[in-house]
């Protein structure tokens, strides 16, 4: 059976008051949060990613200071949070690496919940949905990528990543 992805829908990215907001990121709310109701509706599992960041992590050499753990800019954004209410087959993976699967237990989740297939949505296209799904390719897991429910402050870095996941990764890519 499909499983979804949901990389790191928090308000440091897609809210306007978040550090790393972008309109282009924020676009992805209302597809991702459809794509959301459409499997707690089927009871279907769901992964959710957070950047979840220690205050003094690395990448804040190259970022400005985001969703460090526990702040409010590290909570999913509201419309997201709502979709997932208390859904109990809702799994949330916190990470401090672009790749969900970098020093989290994904690895052992998706062993349980043994996906056929992860569709994947959310931010950024380029940095952690990219590489996230590099690391699901590498392991044969086919993913089916929604273009319109990914999205990126960077619109080149978008457009080269779901060419990148398709032509090389051999991700599905869908609208
Ligand atoms: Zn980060």
């Amino acid at each position: 059976m499909k499983r979804l992805m949901v990389i790191d829908m928090q308000r440091d990215f897609v809210d306007e008051d978040g550090v790393l907001y972008s309109p282009d990121a924020a676009a992805v709310i209302g597809p991702v949060a459809r794509i959301i109701g459409e499997y707690t509706a089927a009871n279907l599992p769901i992964v959710a990613t957070r950047d979840w960041h220690d205050p003094d992590d690395k990448e804040f050499e190259r970022f400005p200071p985001h969703c460090v753990a526990n702040t409010p800019g590290a909570r999913f954004t509201a419309a997201v949070e709502e979709a997932f209410g208390n859904y109990e087959n809702l799994h949330i993976i916190n990470k401090t690496r672009y790749s969900a699967f970098f020093g989290t237990d994904l690895e052992g989740l998706l062993e349980k919940l043994k996906p056929e297939l992860v569709e994947v949505v959310g931010v950024a296209t380029n940095i952690c949905v990219l590489h996230t799904v590099e690391e699901l390719r590498n392991r044969d897991i086919p993913v089916r990528v929604h273009s319109e429910a990914v999205g990126s402050f960077d619109p080149e870095g978008h457009v080269f990543a779901l060419k990148h996941m398709e032509a090389v990764l051999g991700a599905e890519i869908v609208k």
